[in-house]
């Protein structure tokens, strides 16, 4: 019987538990998971407080991504899935103090639609000069990896950077579109510059080979369960072998012995013949430092960052002062702490009452290093203050809660991908070792769930 072990008990490694949960019945596997916190689900944690549901880490997935969906209804929560309410889909970005809506046609950052791109306050005049000349781009090939910020700033101006991508990208990753690689972000710029050259041309194109689906209501752009993403990770537990879970036992470092892995958690040590590190890649890079310092190097190169949430509650008052739609960003040149805010009432109707609104802040990377030394009242009275100045919100909230989530987002600075081949050439004189989570090819939670699952796919076809 092959024995595995999973380190971290995250959707990554919950993930990798479920698929190896069939083999463990049909007896040919035995899988032990370490998870050092006293729960299981890493980031993904949901609170009922006052009628809402409130999310702590992640609240939705995006449904273009099909794993987490698929995991979803392989779970046999397929009637609990719920799309985001975008018939109400409206964002805005903080403009000199003003939330200005992003206009219709805008797809991530690229304009498509020409009158409501040129018509709205978001861009100066000489932004969208550029973006009418960006149609005549020419096609070009790269030979190397850059930033985010650098090819968009290449296709429409440092502005574009500042109001949009880096607002939209810290969002996702908690990094800046300075940092952030290209190639691994938004490969499909890269290959639409390379083929198009104008992102807009490239855009259009594609959306003319898009198969018709005319009378068919478009998919939601956000999926999430009924009763919040902690109920995916409850029904996962279920469905897993009990004795085989280990809480509040983290794993300190994994060696190679003798063709094996030795597993040491605590005072104890045990003995796999494969194991999936389902960590960060900070983490990754401490438990595996001694059996190959290389690879820890490169793990740790990674890096991760740190992210902040904090949930309101309001009543129905605030609820009616509220603008339309699902939230908005902050560009960091407003100078404020807050990255975004999401308007939850609205994008997830009924993750709160009628009579309630639930207001949901994030910080990321450098904004949330910067007030992690504050105490919860303190952070709370922060976000206040900046809501009070963005939205002229004076109410006092009904609830507040304040989750801190330690560097948890692997950060893809430019390079990554390269890195990403140097880790695969160093893991193939460690065999029976997987990686999964999202330092390497995805941050959001479909490409965790996958990470997981093509980790076991790869250990019992014996490919690492
Ligand atoms: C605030 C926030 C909002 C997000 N929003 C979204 C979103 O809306 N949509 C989306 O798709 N994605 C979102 N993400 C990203 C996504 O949720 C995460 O990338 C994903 O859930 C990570 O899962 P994981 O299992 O790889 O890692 P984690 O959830 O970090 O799990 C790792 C687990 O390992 C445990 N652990 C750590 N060290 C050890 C050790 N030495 N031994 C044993 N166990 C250990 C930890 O306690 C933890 O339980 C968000 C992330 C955050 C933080």
């Amino acid at each position: 019987m092959t024995r595995i072990a999973i380190i971290g008990g995250g959707i990554s490694g919950l993930a990798a538990a479920y698929s190896l949960e069939e083999h463990r019945r049909a007896g040919a596997v035995e899988y032990r998971l370490y998870e050092s916190s006293p729960r299981l689900g890493g980031v993904l944690r949901t609170e009922q407080i006052e009628g809402c549901i409130v999310e702590a880490g992640p609240d939705s997935f995006l449904t273009e991504k099909p794993w987490a969906a698929d995991f979803c209804r392989a779970l046999g929560l397929g009637d609990q899935l719920i799309g985001s309410n975008d018939a109400d889909r409206k964002t805005y970005v903080l403009v000199r103090g003003r939330l200005i809506p992003l206009p219709d046609g805008l797809m991530f950052m690229v304009p498509t639609r020409i009158l409501p791109t040129a018509f709205s306050p978001l861009f100066s005049w000489s932004t969208k000069l550029r973006m009418a000349k960006e149609f005549f781009y020419p096609p070009r090939g790269h030979d190397r990896d850059e930033s985010v910020a650098s090819l968009v700033e290449r296709h429409y101006g440092a502005e574009m950077v500042d109001r949009l991508a880096d607002p939209l990208l810290s969002g996702i990753y908690g990094g800046e579109a300075a940092n952030l690689s290209v190639r691994a972000v938004l490969p499909g710029f890269v290959e639409m510059e390379r083929r198009h050259g104008s992102l807009g041309r490239a855009l259009l194109a594609a959306r003319k080979k898009m198969p018709h689906t005319a009378g068919k209501p478009a998919p939601p752009l956000f999926t999430s369960v009924r009763k919040g993403m902690e109920q995916l990770v409850e029904t996962v537990v279920q469905r897993l072998h009990k004795n085989s879970l280990l809480l509040n036992a983290p794993v300190q470092s994994i060696r190679r012995e003798d063709h094996r892995w030795a597993v040491s958690a605590g005072m104890k040590t045990d003995v796999y013949d494969a194991v999936i590190v389902a960590l960060p890649a900070q983490a990754t890079a401490k438990i595996l430092s001694t059996t190959s310092p290389e690879l820890g190097r490169e793990l740790a190169g990674i890096g991760s960052s740190s992210s902040i949430t904090i949930g309101l509650g309001y009543d129905r008052g605030v609820r009616r002062s509220l603008p339309p739609g699902f939230g908005f960003l902050v560009p960091r040149s407003e100078g404020k702490q807050l990255l975004a805010a999401t308007f939850v009432h609205n994008k997830f109707p009924h993750r709160a009452p009628e009579d309630r609104a639930l207001l949901r802040c994030f910080f990321a990377g450098s904004s949330a290093e910067r007030i992690w030394p504050l105490s919860d009242d303190a952070l709370v009275s922060r976000v206040r203050n900046e809501l009070e100045q963005i939205l002229g919100l004076r109410a006092q909230p009904i609830f507040s809660r304040v989750y801190r989530w330690k560097s948890v987002m692997g950060q893809y600075g430019v390079g990554h991908l390269e890195r990403l081949d140097r880790m695969e050439r160093q893991c193939q004189v460690l065999p029976g070792l997987a990686l999964a989570g999202n330092g390497y090819r995805g941050i959001g939670v479909p490409d965790c769930i996958r990470s997981g699952q093509e980790a076991v796919k790869r250990l019992l076809a014996g490919k690492v």
